[in-house]
């Protein structure tokens, strides 16, 4: 998917200004290239539309031109389309929280299993048992006992001679009784969504109540992961998915549909064979994977993240009184750090030539050091810089990793700078770099 987004939508990227013609165009090598990548027509009708609405009635940001503003609302609607912002896991108000892994056969449920009780050790510090419900291969309990080993869950299991069904009753007994935080259940699948599945999940389901019910989809089956969605969620309706092999070729087809088809959010993404490629599902980030344009997505970022008017009014104001504090200095110095390296930031400016950016070179490291010192300056020190004397410069300078004239060297500039500022009067906001520098 993304390579074929990417060229689409570079090709916008191009353009000077926008029309409706454009918006049009773009719009129709967008669902081709949605539809090849297997994401669900209806999907890709009903993002389309939304995308072209809000292209056409957009907002300009200043910093954009109209093409990256198209990769802007690409990028926020399928993040939208695949649940917004990252949806959590429920636990239980009392242990041990229940999780029911439901899916078909070599969807990625074991796995799952082990890397969510791991996640779940991780992250939330949980005591995590797993129960073997599934009794129709013998490798199948093997294979729990392995991974849940690895990953240090206790591994609750009675080979496969009793009914999955008593297995874990038994289980949630053991898990009451040993004091789990979290018991994860893990089950049979099937090759394709049959009756008798769908009966013993609704069984299991019965007699241990889950907290939720997760269903694994691979994601590398497209189109396929999400007609199994659909069929499972109208049999025993599940709470979030969890979707597998995401580092295969997985074109992100199923990714996308799968929220908007089943109302579902996706909660975690698998990402490998080994137990720790897994982590939470944050859409935001996969839509950015598939449209494979970093640099343009944190373009946009930046000038979003820019100084507010009145913000800088403020500084304006504090300066012209000569107010400008230490603490108006660290705020300043990180706005602009957040910018990134300034000529990187100019360098993403369309227009910009690279030539014009030679002389703006500065040096992160003294911007470090600066900064490092005036954290470690008391809140009172960085309004009053005239208390910094003697045994606090020491402080300051072991503080910050620097020393005493590093200190000094600061806070006369510093003094310098507002000299500077007070006599500026009237005139406009300094360039504090240079005068840094001085
Ligand atoms: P189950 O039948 O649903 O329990 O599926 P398994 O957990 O046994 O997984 C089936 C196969 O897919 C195994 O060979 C796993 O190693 C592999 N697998 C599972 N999750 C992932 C993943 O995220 N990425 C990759 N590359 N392989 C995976
Ligand atoms: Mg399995």
């Amino acid at each position: 998917l993304s390579e074929k987004l990417q060229a689409t939508l570079s090709d916008v990227r191009q353009r000077g200004t926008l029309t409706e013609d454009d918006v049009n165009a773009a719009m129709r090598e967008i669902r081709l290239a949605l539809l090849e990548a297997d994401v669900n027509f209806k999907v890709v009708k009903s993002f389309t539309a939304s995308v072209k609405e809000r292209c056409l009635g957009a907002d300009v940001v200043g910093a954009l031109n109209p093409g990256q503003q198209v990769v802007k609302i690409v990028d926020e609607e399928l993040t939208a389309l695949m649940g917004g912002s990252s949806a959590g896991l429920a636990f239980a108000p009392r242990p041990p929280t229940v999780i029911l892994m439901a899916g078909l056969q070599g969807s990625g449920k074991t796995t799952a299993t082990a890397k969510l009780a791991r996640f779940l050790k991780e992250n939330n510090d949980s005591s995590v048992a797993v129960a073997a419900c599934d009794v129709y291969r013998p490798a199948a309990v093997d294979q729990l006992v392995k991974v849940g080993g690895q990953v240090g869950a206790t591994v609750y299991e009675k080979g496969t001679d009793e009914n999955p069904v008593d297995i874990a009753r038994w289980a949630l007994d053991q898990a009451k009784q040993d004091g789990k935080d979290v018991l994860i259940v893990d089950t049979a699948g099937r090759l394709h969504v049959d009756e008798s599945l769908m009966e013993e999940l609704k069984e299991i389901r019965k007699a241990v109540k889950p907290t939720s019910i997760l269903l694994v989809v691979d994601a590398m089956t497209g189109q396929d992961a999400v007609n199994v969605a659909e069929q499972f969620g109208e049999a025993v309706n599940f709470d979030g998915v969890i979707m597998s092999k995401l580092d295969g070729d997985a074109r992100g087809g199923a990714a996308l549909s799968v929220k908007a088809v089943t109302g579902k959010p996706i909660l975690f993404a698998s990402t490998g064979e080994k137990l720790d490629q897994f982590e939470r599902f944050h859409p935001d980030r996969m839509a950015q994977r598939i449209l494979g344009m970093g640099d343009v997505l944190s373009l946009i970022e930046k000038a979003e993240s820019q100084v507010e008017e009145d913000e800088a009014r403020e500084l304006e104001k504090k300066l012209r009184k000569g107010e400008f504090t230490f603490e108006d200095f660290l705020s300043q110095l990180k706005m602009m750090r957040k910018m990134g390296p300034l000529s990187s930031l100019l360098g993403m400016i369309p227009g910009f030539q690279g030539s014009q950016l030679k002389n703006m070179k500065v040096d992160d490291r003294e911007l470090d050091r600066v900064q490092a010192i005036i954290l470690s300056m008391t809140p009172e020190e960085r309004r009053r810089p005239e208390l910094i004397k003697g045994s606090r410069r020491l402080r300051i300078a072991k503080g910050s990793g620097t020393s005493v004239q590093q200190v000094n060297q600061l806070v006369k500039q510093f003094g310098q700078m507002q000299k500077v500022m007070k006599q500026l009067g009237r005139g406009k906001m300094p360039d504090l770099q240079a005068l840094m520098r001085q």
